[in-house]
């Protein structure tokens, strides 16, 4: 069994067939999905398809969105951690994180802001005993400041692509490494060469799907303009994205499916309960 530990399935792309293309992923032999939300408003979304269809999900303000939340929506989140207490499915903290790549959220003052709701929302996940889910572009210093500070118990460092020295960093703090549709790329050399250098009990497979189409669904700029659609990426194409890493380390799938499933349990704590 496949599990992606990292899928949008509340996102408004899916909102036409989302039944449909879980379906499909379970059928590709994707058994769970954890959806991470990125917004307050879709908190309830995510655990409602969490539930209709026997998936895990988190909750947390996503740094794109941070320039639109409210700084009420904290309170909201410590309050809805708390009722989803008991809840099975609740997993992690999480979308959150620092994005320095996007030049809108790199302007000192949405800098500060982005930290103030990044750390904010760590010490919630440490409050409540969760781990997080991390979204990392050009912050993985930071991010990994915010995590020694704050003292928060792991979780995932989602879409992953930064140097070996990083990685290690992540996993000395109890972290795995999502990785998924970029390292599909033969370009992506780095990222490749983490994906087959690092510790296999450091790795975790995703989609981010709708998000990061995997290199056979992707159509370039000018392959769009002439009327090439992008490809839709969806949770099932999982196993395929994990045929991939299996080929870079050298291992066969059925073994490449038991380490990254046990590894989401072991830092996703609430899912050894029952997945
Ligand atoms: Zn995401």
């Amino acid at each position: 069994m496949w599990i992606d530990t990292h899928c949008h399935l509340d996102a408004p792309e899916f909102a036409p067939d989302r039944a449909a293309v879980r379906e499909q992923a379970r059928a590709a032999g994707v058994g769970l999905c954890v959806l991470p939300a990125v917004q307050r408003r879709d908190w309830p979304l995510v655990q409602a398809l969490a539930l209709q269809q026997g998936d895990a999900y988190a909750l947390g303000i996503h740094p794109l969105y941070v320039p639109q939340a409210d700084v009420q929506d904290l309170q909201a989140l410590d309050d809805a951690l708390g009722a989803a207490r008991g809840d099975p499915r609740l997993l992690a903290v999480g979308e959150i994180g620092l994005d320095f790549f996007v030049p809108a959220l790199c302007e000192p003052a949405m800098r500060e802001r982005q930290w103030h709701f990044y750390t904010a929302q760590l010490r919630l996940a440490r409050q409540h005993g969760l781990p997080v889910i991390l979204h990392v572009r050009r912050s993985a210093d930071l991010l990994l400041k915010g995590l020694r500070q704050v003292g928060v118990s792991g979780g995932i460092a989602h879409a992953f692509n930064g140097s070996a020295q990083q990685a290690q960093a992540f996993i000395d703090l109890g972290c795995a490494l999502g990785f998924g549709g970029a390292m599909t790329f033969e370009r992506a050399t780095a990222l490749r060469e983490l994906a087959r250098s690092l510790p296999l009990d450091a790795l975790v497979l995703e989609t981010d799907a709708p998000d990061i189409p995997p290199q056979w669904l992707y159509r370039t700029a000018d392959a769009r303009a002439s009327g090439q659609p992008q490809g839709r990426n969806t949770p099932a194409e999982l196993p395929r994205i994990a045929q991939v890493l299996a080929e870079l380390r050298g291992i066969d799938r059925a073994r490449l499916a038991e380490a990254t499933s046990r590894n989401a349990r072991r830092v996703l704590p609430k899912l050894e309960r029952w997945a």
